[in-house]
């Protein structure tokens, strides 16, 4: 009887929304208007104000010192309250929005993001700042657990040690922060490794967060090549933990370098690539598809983890659908990501922008172009929306990291076509048009996928209300935002006292 009973976890609380859902209207503690329109004239400002400062490099050879520290700065900071921590992330996230203007400058010179990027990235930022605080002070109470008489039980959840964030620069404040954020409220320290492109954006997120009280030591940031710098840290042998966040291919090799090393099995907390389908059956409304394919697949250049890469459309509307996707991407402003008018920006590096080459002089060849070629201008890094047909699911193998999307049509049954999307191997998003709700619902279902979007016109995720975070190739979760991911950063430890012997 006692072994059927159920753990008692602390009921989940129902948790405000973040005010800003789907872009609705949002005031900093000053009262300043965050919508992207009326803060174009204090962008705008902060553009003109704005200079990426240089960033001095680590050497790997310093890592064992910053360990010492960090592990010296977690003693203490474990052992303050979880209400403080929780208040000084919320001093952040107050911070962080008073300092929109400056943070999103930043962003735009230094990551390439396009205004609107820029804002939505900051309150997201501002948001898992937010949510962990409360999520935190909600699971770290300790629970009882019912036991027989005579004895008690606790549950608790502590802190892990010193753990190591590496993240990508596609998202280079908000999986940063969020990253962070998670581990420090927790009472763990961190050694943070930021994308190479990216590193002024993580500095100033590091400024905030120690003037916020988080002890120095207990946050370092640790700048260089993922090669060096990243691995010094994932092979340290006192590390706690690794949340990283980037491609499945490093992920596999951080993996291998925690395998390796002797000493204790840390956890590794991996969101990486994906390569995401959009089910499109014959009842779907054209313009709510096509609305939902520009937003997915080509903003931020295409450069997120959960962009749309392919469009699986029933036969019977393909040809309609495409031809409003040709139209729709044709209107989209390619530019550069200063100019207020700007939708797709440049690509993030000299890298970047000859893998994406290679790969569109590949589909030019082996797919039917729908939109005009691009011109692949180095200088500029830019490529405007592209798009191509290709005759099977299966055709579509590779994580394109760029404004590109594939267009597949299909016929008979649509399960078919989700096993065909769980065989691609990646399982972050997927998005489902349809007005049969049954379908949707058997779809879902069938869909081995972290997130599924029903008749959205976004594949995205707001902090709090989807958790993100895939399956296969896509990671190994917790998902990030969700009411489970702190957990993860956390060491389980019970507590059990026989309350009848002597001093009981
Ligand atoms: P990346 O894997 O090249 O790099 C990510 C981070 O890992 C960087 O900080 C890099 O320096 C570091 N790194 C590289 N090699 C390392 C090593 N051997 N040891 C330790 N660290 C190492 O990815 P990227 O190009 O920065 O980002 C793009 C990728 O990130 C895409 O695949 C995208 O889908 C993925 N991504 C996933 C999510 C998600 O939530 N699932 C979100 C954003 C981006």
């Amino acid at each position: 009887e006692l072994l059927e009973s159920p753990l008692h976890l602390a009921p989940e609380p129902s948790l405000p929304l973040p005010p800003d859902l789907y872009g609705a209207e949002r005031r900093n503690s000053a009262g300043v208007d965050l919508t992207v329109p009326s803060l174009r004239a204090t962008l705008e400002e902060a553009l003109a104000q704005t200079t990426v400062p240089a960033i001095a490099l680590a050497d790997p050879a310093q890592v064992p010192a910053a360990v010492d520290r960090s592990l010296a700065a977690g003693e203490g900071w474990s052992r303050v309250p979880v209400a403080e921590r929780a208040a000084a992330l919320r001093r952040a996230a107050d911070a962080m929005e008073a300092d929109l203007p400056r943070l999103c400058a930043l962003l735009v010179k230094e990551g390439f993001k396009a205004w609107g990027d820029s804002v939505a990235e900051v309150r997201e930022a501002v948001d898992f700042l937010r949510y962990y605080a409360l999520q935190a002070e909600r699971l770290l109470q300790p629970v009882t657990l019912p036991g027989p008489t005579g004895e008690s039980n606790e549950l608790r959840l502590t802190a892990r040690g010193a753990w190591v964030c590496i993240s990508p620069w596609n998202f280079p404040l908000a999986i940063f922060t969020g990253q962070v954020a998670a581990a420090l409220v927790t009472g763990n320290s961190v050694l943070a490794k930021p994308a190479e492109q990216t590193p002024a954006v993580a500095a100033e997120a590091v400024r905030l967060l120690h003037a916020a009280g988080v002890p120095r030591d207990a946050l370092q940031l640790l700048h260089g090549p993922g090669e060096t710098v990243g691995a010094a840290l994932v092979a340290e042998p006192r590390i706690a933990g690794v949340v990283f966040t980037g491609s499945t291919q490093v992920a596999k090799v951080i993996q291998r370098a925690l395998a390796a090393k002797d000493g204790p099995i840390v956890p590794l907390i991996a969101e990486t690539g994906g390569i995401n389908a959009m089910l499109v059956d014959s009842t779907a409304l054209p313009e709510q598809v096509v609305d939902a394919v520009v937003q997915s697949a080509f903003r931020s250049a295409g450069q997120r983890c959960s962009a749309l890469r392919l469009l699986c459309v029933h036969e019977a509307i393909a040809d309609g659908v495409i031809a409003m996707v040709q139209g729709a991407a044709r209107e989209l402003v390619t530019g550069d990501p200063a100019e207020w008018r700007t939708d797709v920006g440049p690509v993030i590096d000299d890298e970047a922008f000859a893998n994406l080459q290679r790969h569109l002089q590949r589909l030019q060849r082996e797919a039917k172009p729908l939109l005009p070629p691009s011109e692949f201008d180095p200088r500029t890094r830019m490529v405007p929306p592209q798009a191509f047909e290709v005759t099977a699911v299966d055709q579509v193998k590779h994580e394109i990291f760029g404004p590109v999307l594939h267009i597949a049509r299909w016929r008979g049954d649509p399960q078919a076509t989700i096993h065909a999307i769980n065989r691609i191997g990646y399982g972050l998003t997927l998005g489902i048009q349809t007005r049969i709700d049954s379908r949707a619902e058997a779809l879902a279902r069938e869909a081995r996928i972290g997130n599924v979007y029903v008749n959205r016109n976004m594949i995205g995720a707001v902090v709090g209300v989807q958790p993100f975070g895939g399956e296969g190739m896509s990671g190994t979760g917790p998902k990030a935002g969700g009411p489970h991911y702190l957990t993860r950063f956390c060491a389980e430890q019970t507590v059990t006292v026989n309350t009848a012997a002597a001093g009981g």
